[in-house]
């Protein structure tokens, strides 16, 4: 009789920010092995749902396309000959020009123990503080806001908030499509729906009302809606003085903002205008959702505060159903940002002061821990550019496609003396650039944590042995740390050590001044750890079972304790149109389909889609140009250029593109959209700007 075995395992999902938990079942049969996934209905954020990617999960595995073995200038090579190389070639770097000639550029999609180790080796032995992330260009200016606002970057809500409340207000968000199984629970609720977004989408079809709003006004718009607040009188006079600063000063810039001025910056009637602002008004429970769409901006943080003036201003925070809720792209860009994955930021919240840096140091027992913030992203490659960074190792991620300016950096990598990669898969823009590839393990290998959108920790569970010679990320990182001579404090064995270290980390010496603080876990057994389940932080003394919100006592993490109105000047894009560039382009996700498509490429059902990007055109802007459906089109911005098929669809407005993210060069020439994005970034995250972007387009 045949053998045969199933084993069930939950881990969480590896794509966006929602976080759902799945639940993995590997059937072994013989020596073959099939793997089903479905939803894990004990999980919070899901109950059991998934939407089509999450599904199309197993359809991804399997070692087609997967690199297996260190590669060295094209050439396999073992283990310990490429270890030995890249700590040789960091060694001399950091010798001959100094800790900051290195950089890490990490991901979203690393775990929560990987990227750990990546910036204790970098900020705390390498001392450099150059170590920043893809989530640079995904949350950044919320990160910004946040800490601007509350003092802290924390998350105020939960999503049972999204339920609880009677209206939500997405602003920037196509969530059908991008956080689906959210959205979801929101029409589940029955919740009243408000969409804020230039474009039509799966999203505003559903809403109850749909602001279309001219590219880049949100901050305009959120002004405007402090201003009518004020003018009659629903604010929360109590919260305000007891719990705010810096209310007077804000009202001052909002008070500028008349329905009639604010619906002209916004390019939408008054009436429609005024319907939100008493909708809002009147609404108690009111959750306002934003992602990309704010934060992709050279203004960004602003929107971000603008936005967030409104709860502060009718004391919607901190109370079940309302508050300024950012959701992050990334399934673990939360985690990062909890390890200091920001390159402006030290592990576990704290920052670049004399206090952090010597406390870090203490307890990691470093003394060349970095001094000053590393360069962010933009600016990262930048330094790669100008040969700053001589050596440069990128950990899960395709900047050679998703940076602004691609080119530029896949030009720029291409120069610098070395480029490591460490990835699951073999062929990507930016392993094309590299001199060292190294195999690392993926989804269903990979054992750790991750943290999504409403700050709930969730265990990624490995059920599938790693094919070929790939490696987890942590060990990578310990290794190298072994061969610069700092072999002692990387001795880890498991990812539980490291993880234990993390959450000692966020205790340690913290009188409740930091807001991420998991030390009820920092002795968490390995039993414990491998049946961890989801929990919110903050997880120590006061709250050993987690945190549903913050703020509910309304103290919040700023020297005062109050939390801060900041003053908004609205600013529009960095770049206009202009004759020779009269269309605005916007980017972003399709339903089916996940960053570069290294995963969601492989499932034969998620690639419904042409081998080329579709541009959006509104059918007024077609007839203009002489364009038909399914006609071949170039883009051009300042920047650079892009080809694709035109898709003709009321959805824009006139004037108005849209380009979806996922292509790249090793997919079709021309593809990426990111080619025509220039440097602009948000002075306060530097997080690029990637919404609206003028440019140019001719049929070919
Ligand atoms: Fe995965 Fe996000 Fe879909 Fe959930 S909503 S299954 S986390 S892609």
């Amino acid at each position: 009789t045949e053998h045969f075995r199933a084993h069930r395992s939950c881990t969480t999902c590896p794509y966006c920010g929602v976080g759902c938990g799945v639940s993995a079942t590997v059937k072994r049969r013989g020596g073959g092995e099939t793997v089903a996934v479905s939803g894990d209905e004990q999980h919070p954020a899901n109950f059991g749902r998934l939407c089509v990617k999450g599904s199309a999960l197993a359809e991804t595995l399997g070692e087609r396309g997967r690199l297996l073995q260190p590669r060295l200038h094209g050439r396999e090579h073992d283990w310990d000959s490429a270890m030995d190389f890249m700590a040789r070639q960091f060694a001399r770097t950091i010798a001959e020009h100094g800790p900051d000639s290195v950089a890490f550029y990490l991901s979203g999609q690393l775990l929560t123990e990987d990227y750990y180790v990546a910036n204790k080796l970098m900020k705390g032995f390498i001392g450099s503080g150059n170590v920043d992330t893809n989530s640079r260009l995904c949350m950044s200016s919320a990160v910004a806001a946040y800490k601007r606002a509350l003092g802290a970057d924390a998350v105020p809500c939960c999503y049972e908030d999204l339920e609880v409340a009677d209206l939500v207000v997405l602003v920037g968000s196509n969530a059908a499509w991008t956080h689906p199984i959210l959205f979801q629970r929101m029409q589940a609720a029955s919740t009243r729906l408000v969409v804020i977004d230039p474009r039509a989408s799966a999203t505003s079809e559903m809403a109850d009302l749909h602001l279309a709003i001219t590219p880049g006004s949100d901050a305009a718009l959120f002004n405007g809606l402090l201003n009518f607040l004020v003018e009659r009188d629903r604010l929360d006079r109590q919260f305000i003085d007891l719990h705010t600063e810096g209310f007077d000063e804000a009202i001052d810039i909002a008070r500028d903002w008349s329905l009639a001025k604010t619906a002209a910056a916004c390019g939408i009637a008054e009436q429609q205008l005024l319907e939100f602002f008493r909708l809002f008004a009147q609404t108690e429970k009111t959750v306002s959702f934003y992602s990309q769409g704010i934060n992709q901006s050279s203004s960004g943080t602003d929107k971000n505060n603008a936005i967030i003036n409104c709860h502060l201003a009718t004391g919607r925070i901190g109370r079940p159903g309302a508050g300024p809720f950012s959701i992050t792209g990334q399934p673990n860009a939360m985690g990062g940002r909890e390890v200091g994955g920001l390159a402006n930021m030290l592990a576990a919240h704290m920052n670049f002061n004399a206090g952090d840096i010597d406390r870090v140091g203490r307890f990691w027992r470093a003394d060349s821990v970095a001094q000053k913030p590393g360069l962010k992203a933009v600016d990262l490659f930048e330094a790669v550019e100008r040969g700053k960074i001589k050596a440069i190792w990128i950990m899960a991620t395709n900047p050679a496609v998703s940076m602004p300016d691609a080119a530029r950096v896949a030009s720029a990598l291409q120069k610098c003396p070395l480029v490591v990669v460490s990835d699951c898969v073999a062929d990507t823009d930016t392993a094309r650039c590299a001199d060292l590839l190294l195999p690392a393990t993926t989804w269903g290998e990979k054992n750790g944590t991750v943290t999504n959108s409403e700050r709930r920790i969730s265990r990624q569970r490995a059920f599938l042995t790693p094919p070929g010679e790939a490696r987890h990320d942590w060990q990578i990182i310990c290794d190298l740390a072994a061969r610069l001579g700092h072999g002692d404090q990387f001795d880890y064995a498991h990812p539980v050590e490291i993880f234990r270290e993390h959450a000692a980390l966020s205790g340690f010496e913290n009188d409740g001044s930091r807001a991420f603080d998991i030390s009820a876990l920092a002795e968490i057994s390995l039993r414990q750890y491998d049946g961890l389940q989801p929990v919110q932080w903050p997880v120590n003394e006061r709250n050993p079972t987690g945190t549903e919100r913050l703020f509910t006592e309304h103290k919040f993490f700023t020297a005062t304790g109050r939390a801060r109105f900041i003053s908004v000047q609205p600013r529009t894009p960095e770049q206009s149109r202009s004759d020779e560039f009269p269309l605005w382009l916007n980017s972003g996700r399709l339903r089916d389909q996940w960053h570069t498509m290294t995963r969601t490429g492989r499932a034969r059902n998620l690639l419904d889609h042409s081998e080329m990007p579709e541009i959006q055109i509104n059918p007024g802007d077609a007839r203009h140009y002489h364009i038909g459906d399914g006609q071949l089109l170039e883009l051009r911005s300042p920047r650079g250029r892009m080809c694709g098929r035109a898709l003709v669809s009321a959805a824009q407005k006139p004037g108005e593109l849209f380009a979806p993210i996922h292509w790249s060069e090793t997919l079709a020439q021309d593809a990426r959209v990111s080619a025509l994005a220039g440097p602009a970034t948000d002075p306060h995250s530097g997080q690029p700007e990637f919404k609206q972007l003028p440019v140019q387009l001719s049929p070919l």
